[in-house]
């Protein structure tokens, strides 16, 4: 299975591609955590990335691209994968496609603005590992610590109000036209996420069948 998320960013995608990753034993590829970890180690590519992440911007596509490129050839995604928040823009979908990469299904996750805005208070990110956490709807087994590698959770810099408010006009018009671009070649499956993970992982498993 080789399958995009789309959505807009805090409609859950990350949270569902780790629960579907699990099911079909495929990894889950994060261009943000791939980005995160890279400005963390202040590689190169995380030097040049940190401006747009904090302001709630795409970084731009010949970055995401070659990213991605490095990524899928990797062994572990020969028998499929989950792309978790990527590709992000047309020119990033167009550049896969020119380099063979044939999806399955792009599942869009719906989640209304006001929703998202409500929501992206009470995320939790683990920096060492990734794991995403909601103090309300999916609180860590110990307060403030990473269920999967006992880190210590923060608040993401860029699930701040106002970049939140930035990052979703950055989601409408840059990234809801790839659901247009996959409508098109006939992959598009839209699904409404529901006020519960379980409910949404419900609503998930039977869109794709599984
Ligand atoms: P995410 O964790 O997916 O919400 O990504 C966090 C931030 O990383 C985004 O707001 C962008 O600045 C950057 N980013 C992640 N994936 C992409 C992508 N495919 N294209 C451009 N920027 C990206």
């Amino acid at each position: 299975m080789k399958l995009i998320l789309l959505g807009a960013p805090g409609a859950g995608k990350g949270t569902q591609a780790d629960i579907l990753s699990k099911i079909l034993n495929i990894p889950t590829i994060s261009t943000g955590n791939i980005l995160r970890a890279a400005v963390k180690n202040q590689t190169p590519i995380g030097l040049k990335a940190k401006e747009y992440m904090d302001a709630g911007a795409l970084v731009p596509d010949e970055v995401i691209i070659g990213i991605i490129a490095e990524r899928l050839a990797e062994p572990d995604c020969a028998e499929g994968y989950i792309l978790d928040g990527v590709p992000r823009t047309i020119p990033q979908a167009e550049a896969m496609e020119k380099n063979g990469v044939e999806i399955d299904c792009a599942l869009s996750l719906e989640v209304q603005d006001e929703t998202i805005i409500d929501r992206m208070s009470g995320r939790r990110t683990c920096p060492a590992c990734g794991a995403s956490f909601h103090v309300v709807s999916n609180p860590p087994k110990q307060d403030g610590i990473c269920d999967s590698c006992g880190a210590e959770l923060t608040i993401r810099k860029d699930d701040a109000p106002e970049t939140v408010k930035a990052r979703l006009s950055t989601y409408h018009k840059e990234t809801e036209p790839l659901k247009a671009f996959y409508a098109e070649r006939g992959k598009l499956k839209e699904v409404e996420g529901k006020a519960t993970i379980d409910a949404t992982t419900e609503a998930v498993k039977e869109a794709l069948g599984l």
